[in-house]
């Protein structure tokens, strides 16, 4: 189950190969270079997005993003990326949105965190208010588009994270219950 979030094969020292060993002291096994002997530790990866909503109220439009990368080309998402070093998870979310939508937003709160553990990843969601209902998507983006919740393209949708928090947010308007954070496990 965990192979799948490992990343090192080689050493980015050196470029020798690298073996999971557990080191002297520790406890798990960690990418240990063959040649050099350097230790390369992994964590968790962070990926933080948006949930934009245009409207209020059960006639709100959420914006989705079809993707023009792999993975998952064609499908569709909510804009969402790697987050950078040098900036917070909110800074990331806002940032990704820009780049992939080009969507101008107002953030507000942590929406959902949900562990991906098999991959290695953390994804975080912020919701977000759209100011403008206008879109410049980017280079990694074929479309970005509002939905209606009875349009949302659920069979067509990229990521489980973004599926899952659409629900989530479809649901909690539903019963028009307090957006709150939610948080889980995808397995
Ligand atoms: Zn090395």
């Amino acid at each position: 189950m965990f192979f799948k979030a490992r990343r090192y094969q080689f050493c980015p020292s050196c470029g020798a190969p690298c073996v999971y060993q557990v080191p002297a002291d520790d406890n798990r096994e960690r990418a240990t270079c063959t040649r050099c002997g350097t230790i390369h530790y992994e964590n968790p990866i962070n990926v933080v997005g948006t949930l934009p909503v245009w409207g209020e109220g059960p006639d709100g439009q959420v914006l989705l993003c079809k993707r023009a990368i792999e993975p998952r080309y064609g499908l569709w998402t909510l804009p969402a990326g790697f987050l950078e070093l040098g900036e917070t998870a909110i800074e990331g979310a806002k940032r990704e949105t820009d780049e992939e939508a080009g969507a101008q937003v107002e953030m507000q709160e942590l929406y959902c965190l949900l562990n991906v553990v098999s991959v290695g990843q953390i994804h975080l969601f912020y919701r977000a208010r759209l100011l403008s209902p206008e879109f410049d998507p980017g280079p990694e983006t074929l479309e970005a588009r509002l939905f209606h919740e009875h349009e949302v393209p659920w069979d067509q949708i990229a990521f489980r994270t973004v599926r899952q928090t659409l629900q989530h947010f479809f649901e909690d308007r539903r019963l028009q219950r307090p957006y709150s954070l939610h948080s889980g496990d995808i397995v």
